[in-house]
C-alpha cells in the first residue's frame, strides 16, 4: 500500500509503498482510511520535536487524525463490524488501568499515539484497537470529520470540562479564532449559555467568529485586555487561551476575573503569576491535553447534528510533501485532509 513515511528529521517525507498492517492482537482492528488530517504537529515531528517524547523509530507512517472503513477485525471485536465508518479516537488504550476505567483514558498508563510513537492513518490503511473506533452514520464522508480527531477533541475536551462554570449569566473568552479555536467557539455556542467573547488578531477570523456564535469580537491590537475587561465587567468565568504564547498567555490570565478559570490549551509561552495573585482571588489555571474516547463520541453527536462543522481542504495522499508545505506556510484555510 501507499504510505506517507518520515524517514528522517529535518527532511520532507516520502510517499513508499509498504507491505499492509495485519491483525495480530484479538482486539486489533484495520481500518480502511477515508481521510487523513494534515496538523501543524506533523511539522513539528519532522522538526524532530517529539523525537525524545515519542522515541518512535524510523522509518514510521505519519497520520494521527483518521476517519474511514472498517476492513477486518480480531476475534474478540464486538462493537465495530467490517464496512463500519468510523473517526478513530488517537490513542489506543487499555481499558484496565485506574486512568482508563476512571474515564481519563488520554492519561492511559499503558497507551500508544499512531502517527507519534509508530505507523498512523496516512496510508491505505491503518492497525488500531476496537478501543478507538467510533461508530458514525454511514452517510457521514470520513475526509469530512477527520480532523476532529485531534484538533476537535481537544478544543471540545476543554470546553466540556468547564461546562459546571459556565452558567447562563456567566462570561467565556477565547483567545484565537484559529484551527482549534473556531471548533472550541462552536462547542461553546452548542453546550452553554455563556456571553461569548473571542479575542484575535486577524480580522476576518473574528468575522467566521461572530457566524459561529460569538457574541462580541475584540481585535487583538494592544488595548484588548482592557476591552475584554469592560465588556466582561471586570473579566472572564473562563478564559479559553488557544494561542498561549508570544505574550497571550499572561494577557489570557489578566482576563480572567475573581475566582475565574484560565483554561490553556495552546503552548509555548511561559505563564508569570505572582501566588499572592493566585490566593488573592482564587483563580485557577487548568491545562488541557487532547480528549477521552466520550468527549471524541459526543463531539461526533454535534457534529452529525451540523452544530460543529469544519473547512477542510483534501489533497490525494500523494500530495502530502505539497499539503505540508502548504500548511507550513500559511496556504491551508482551515484543515488539510489526505484521502488515499
Ligand atoms: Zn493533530
Ligand atoms: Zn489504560
Amino acid at each position: 500500500m501507499k504510505a506517507v513515511r518520515i524517514h528522517g528529521y529535518h527532511q520532507q517525507p516520502v510517499v513508499d509503498d509498504i507491505p499492509e498492517p495485519k491483525i495480530s492482537g484479538p482486539l486489533d482492528v484495520i481500518v480502511k482510511i477515508g481521510g487523513a488530517g494534515v496538523c501543524r504537529t506533523d511539522l513539528h515531528i519532522i522538526e524532530g520535536q517529539w523525537e525524545q517524547a515519542m522515541n518512535p523509530a524510523l522509518p514510521y507512517v505519519l497520520g494521527h487524525e483518521n476517519a474511514g472503513w472498517i476492513q477486518e477485525v480480531g476475534s474478540a471485536v464486538t462493537n465495530v463490524a467490517v464496512g463500519d465508518t468510523v473517526i478513530l479516537h488517537p490513542t489506543p488504550t487499555c481499558g484496565l488501568c485506574h486512568a482508563c476505567r476512571a474515564g481519563d483514558d488520554m492519561h492511559c498508563e499503558n497507551n500508544s499515539f499512531p502517527g507519534l510513537s509508530h505507523d498512523g492513518g496516512m496510508a491505505e490503511y491503518l492497525l488500531t484497537s476496537a478501543r478507538c473506533c467510533v461508530k458514525l452514520d454511514p452517510s457521514t464522508q470520513p475526509k469530512d470529520v477527520a480532523a476532529l480527531a485531534d484538533a476537535g477533541i481537544t478544543a471540545y475536551h476543554a470546553v466540556r470540562k468547564a461546562l459546571p462554570l459556565l452558567y447562563p449569566g456567566t462570561s467565556a473568552v477565547v483567545i484565537g479564532a484559529g484551527g482549534l479555536g473556531h471548533i472550541g467557539i462552536q462547542c461553546i455556542a452548542a453546550l452553554t449559555a455563556a456571553d461569548l467573547t473571542v479575542v484575535d488578531r486577524n480580522p476576518d477570523a473574528l468575522k467566521l467568529a461572530e457566524q459561529l456564535g460569538a457574541a462580541h469580537t475584540v481585535v487583538a491590537d494592544g488595548n484588548h485586555v482592557a476591552a475584554v475587561q469592560e465588556l466582561t465587567k471586570g473579566g472572564a468565568h473562563v478564559v479559553f487561551d488557544f494561542v498561549a504564547e508570544q505574550g497571550a498567555e499572561n494577557e489570557g490570565w489578566a482576563m480572567t476575573r475573581r475566582a475565574g478559570s484560565y483554561y490553556v490549551i495552546g503552548y509555548g509561552g511561559e505563564l508569570h503569576i505572582p501566588t499572592l495573585d493566585v490566593i488573592g482571588t482564587e483563580r485557577n489555571v487548568i491545562g488541557n491535553i487532547v480528549g477521552t474516547y466520550n468527549d471524541l463520541a459526543e463531539l461526533m453527536v454535534l457534529a452529525q447534528a451540523g452544530k460543529v462543522t469544519l473547512h477542510t481542504r483534501t489533497y490525494p495522499l500523494a500530495q502530502a510533501p505539497e499539503a505540508l508545505a502548504d500548511l507550513d506556510a500559511g496556504r491551508v484555510r482551515g484543515r488539510a485532509i489526505l484521502v488515499p
